[in-house]
């Protein structure tokens, strides 16, 4: 309990300086939410704000001119703002308002995706957000959800208009997300109705407005199937939407050319610590062929090795909860940062509603649910082939487990949520920064192995390297592919022969790297920004330099580009 209280104590002091709050920005702030969330109520629905659930946005022009709207009066609004007298808090929520709204336009008018992505256009994670969320009476919840369902057949025509010289592979994927939507709307949505107490006529019209929706969806579907498109657009982003989208998205003092550059640099010293170790394990593993001049080889032939130390498919959840004590145990033994022991994570297997994709996810509380559970979803290899398991349990090898559970759980995902909902700012949460966030995971990696997870041995460092590979070459695959031309060949053939990735998991990269951009990046470039931020914060602190303090103080800004944690930590008084 004691130790609760020091740590909200010393949290506070970051956040509450002595001066008292800034009424206007205070203001401006709570006109800035609202105005979001009429905006866009779907993401208010996803953060936990639940007045406008019941409205569907239609993406008209009216929709497009009511963002551009917002962003040109938000920003007047702000420059009335006097940004020097803001306590450092409110500085970081300012820069993020700010980016946020001067990004609009250029979405807007340039970017334009809602012409070339049909799969922007998909209804059905909403409706089954409010009927599987218990944030009210399911009754009332279905009500909400009969009033949406009223918009989907408009919502529809609109996404028809919208679709201008497409790319194949939006396309496709527009066609097969929507077809696997339909169970929501003659299924699921129809099961609860008939469970519920509703009056039958509400029951009936309920039935009604599911069948328009599903009609409405199918048509777009069948839409997409004919549509003339002779010339598509490329998935390939080109360098000048590239440029801006990474400054916007990802929010680094670094352009995407200069992280392209060190991700190569990084893959290179990645490769050079694997072949040393590689080196050093090898007269345990091999007694009888000498090490290959080749050093990609020999490193993959001793990753081959070693990753079939891996659990069976049917422990691989139970694995992963008997890992999350220990992972506690030695963060605290070594006090690396604070954990708070009353805010416990739920490992669960991971709900049908999600996915259906095997692998693992963190589900946090959102803005307005602070107390909330966080659940670590942990994916099903039920219905996989042998062949198919088999690869899947090597890539999760013993070693990778234990580093996906650490990116993932603690000090991943889960710590970060928590101490970033600890924040006491609304914007934070809500503009939160995906590099920081999945940086932090990133970041936390290395910081436990360096600090002796794993007992320091050769074969966790091996594996260790090979797993942030991953991320490295993800930056690589990115860029390359989207402003480089890279081919469908060059790009497996990186992640295959110089990361060291299953070909499922190649292909599966492969897909992904058509149908998103930018996003990729994310990974490398909040690791590479919060490695540098230590190393100055190290020499700015000299003897008084800890790092359980800079990992807790790093934590306590909030899910804020790191670029703006710096320009906080660096500049402290
Ligand atoms: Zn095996
Ligand atoms: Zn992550």
């Amino acid at each position: 309990m004691k130790k609760i209280i020091a740590f909200l104590i010393i949290l506070s002091s970051f956040y509450i300086s002595p001066a008292q709050k800034n009424e206007a920005f205070e203001e401006y702030k709570s006109m800035f939410i609202e105005n979001l969330w009429k905006l866009y109520p779907e993401w208010a629905t996803n953060s936990g704000y639940y007045k406008y659930n019941h409205i569907l946005t239609i993406p008209n022009e009216a929709f497009r001119q009511n963002q551009l709207d917002f962003s040109k009066a938000g920003l007047a609004k702000l420059e009335l703002i006097d940004f020097n007298k803001l306590s450092l808090s409110d500085k970081t929520d300012y820069y993020l308002m700010r980016d946020f709204m001067q990004s609009i336009p250029w979405q807007v008018n340039t970017q334009k995706e809602y012409e070339w992505n049909p799969s922007n256009y998909n209804v059905s994670g909403d409706f089954s957000y409010i009927l599987y969320t218990e944030y009210a009476p399911l009754i009332d919840r279905l009500n909400t959800i009969n009033e949406k369902l009223k918009s989907v057949p408009a919502y529809f025509e609109e996404a028809k208009k919208n679709i201008k010289n497409p790319t194949l592979e939006h396309t496709k994927l527009a066609i097969d997300q929507n077809k696997n939507s339909i169970d929501v709307f003659d299924e699921e949505i129809l099961k609860a109705v008939e469970k519920s107490s509703l009056r039958e006529d509400e029951k009936n019209d309920l039935y009604e407005n599911c069948k328009k929706a599903k009609t409405a969806i199918l048509s777009y579907v069948s839409f997409l199937e004919k549509l003339h498109n002779p010339t598509p657009r490329s998935y390939r982003l080109g360098n000048e939407l590239y440029a801006q989208k990474f400054l916007n998205n990802i929010q680094s003092e670094y352009s995407a050319d200069q992280i392209y550059k060190m991700a190569l640099e990084r893959k290179k010293y990645l490769h050079e610590q694997m072949y040393a170790t590689t080196r050093t394990l090898w007269k345990d593993y091999f007694t009888n062929i000498a090490i290959p001049n080749d050093t990609l080889l020999a490193n993959k032939m001793m990753i081959d090795t070693l990753s079939v130390q891996h659990v069976k498919a049917e422990d691989f959840q139970s694995s992963i909860e008997k890992h999350i004590p220990l992972l506690v145990d030695f963060i605290n033994k070594k006090q690396l940062i604070y954990l708070d022991p009353s805010k416990p994570l739920e490992v669960r297997k991971e709900p049908a509603y999600m996915a259906g994709v095997a692998g693992a996810s963190i589900s946090s509380p959102g803005p307005y649910d602070k107390n909330g559970k966080t659940f670590y979803n942990v994916g099903s290899l039920e219905g996989w082939s042998d062949a198919e398991k088999e690869s899947y349990l090597r890539e999760y090898n013993n070693y990778i487990l234990q580093i996906l559970d650490i990116h993932e759980a603690i000090p991943g995902h889960y710590t970060q949520g928590i101490y970033a909902n600890q924040s006491p700012s609304l914007i934070k949460s809500i503009l939160g920064n995906g590099t920081m966030i999945e940086g932090w995971a990133v970041y936390s990696e290395l910081m436990m192995i360096e600090n002796g997870y794993g007992n320091n041995t050769p074969e966790m460092w091996l594996m260790y390297y090979k797993w942030n590979l991953r991320s490295t070459c993800n930056t690589i695959l990115d860029i390359g592919v989207h402003t480089q031309n890279m081919s469908k060949e060059d790009a497996i053939s990186l992640l295959t022969k110089q990361a060291f990735q299953q070909e499922a998991e190649a292909n599966g990269k492969w897909n992904r790297v058509q149908l998103s951009s930018v996003q990729l990046c994310s990974y490398f470039t909040g690791f590479k920004e919060i490695i540098d931020l230590r190393e100055a914060y190290k020499k700015m602190k000299g003897s008084k330099y800890s790092l359980k303090e800079f990992n807790e103080k790093f934590l306590s800004y909030g899910s804020v580009p790191v670029k703006y944690i710096k320009e906080l930590m660096l500049n402290e008084k």
